[in-house]
């Protein structure tokens, strides 16, 4: 088994799977994934337990397989049609609230999909997120998607602090460790920003005003704002609504240059 394999077979199920849709509408979630891989012993990964915002909690792949050799992980970018409802007002349109609960079901899937596929060919694999193991504490996870995406080579991290990919911010992302080895993606040249227009050295912070929390700063994300925001907010509005106790948000990775695509360099007057 290669990684080409594993790609084609992550986009045939995202493709044709039914559960990629919002049942009211039929119509699909997520487009063709974005994939990408790490090796389980990248120092990277222990890098991310000495940083201050990810911090010492955080696993090693080894600590999930201790034969771990690889990490998979994907992108699954919104569909256009879900990001334009979701681009204007302060609150979540409805196919964004049905996308981020439908959605992350279909994502588990995946990671399950992908999980049995592995051990199928006889090989060990395990999403960590979907484990008991797996355990979110003063906003601190210990396995974060989006850094485990910047190790694969998936993306950079951008001003509102979402991974920004080759096909956007606006997605969802998740990952399988395992015990096949498989050559690593190469991560993007110029550093964990180097997708951000404004890490850039050009005129952007787009996604700033986005937020009505008012928690993005040039100085960075406030957690605890966005947080309290989607707690006391969005996510009592969306129970009212549409009687989900989801909030979803996402304000700050739609309308902005980053979210379908990698922004180019604007053209200089
Ligand atoms: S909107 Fe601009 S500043 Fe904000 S993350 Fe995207 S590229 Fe960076
Ligand atoms: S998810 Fe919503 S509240 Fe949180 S930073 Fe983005 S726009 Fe602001």
């Amino acid at each position: 088994m290669n990684e080409l394999e594993i790609r084609e077979q992550l986009t045939t199920w995202v493709q044709s799977d039914p559960g990629n849709t919002i049942p009211k509408t039929q119509k699909p979630i997520f487009d063709a994934p974005e994939v990408g891989v790490a090796r389980a012993d990248d120092g990277l990964f222990k890098e991310f337990q000495q940083s201050a915002l990810i911090g010492p909690t955080h696993r090693l792949p080894s600590d999930w397989i201790e034969n771990a050799r690889s990490v998979i992980s994907y992108f699954l970018p919104i569909s256009d049609w879900i990001n334009e409802a979701n681009r204007t007002g302060d609150r979540p349109s409805e196919s964004k609230v049905f996308a981020r609960f439908y959605g992350e079901l279909f994502s588990e899937r995946l990671r399950r999909r992908l999980v049995s596929y592995l051990l199928d060919a006889g090989y060990q694999a395990v999403a960590p997120t979907l484990t008991p193991d797996f355990s979110v504490k003063d906003m601190n996870s210990n396995w974060s998607e989006r850094h485990v995406g910047y190790a694969a080579g998936l993306g950079t991290f951008g001003l509102h602090a979402g991974l920004i990919t080759r096909r956007g911010t606006s997605g969802r992302i998740g990952s399988v460790v395992t015990d096949l080895e498989l050559p690593p993606s190469p991560r993007p040249e110029g550093g964990y920003q180097a997708y951000c227009l404004h890490a850039r050295g050009f005129r952007c912070g787009q996604c700033l005003p986005r937020c009505p929390a008012k928690a993005l700063h040039y100085s960075g994300k406030d957690r605890e704002a966005c947080s309290d925001y989607l707690k006391k907010v969005q996510g009592p509005w969306c129970q009212r609504t549409y009687g989900f106790a989801y909030s979803p948000c996402g304000k700050c990775y739609v309308a902005i240059p980053c979210e379908s695509v990698c922004p180019p360099d604007p053209i200089r007057s």
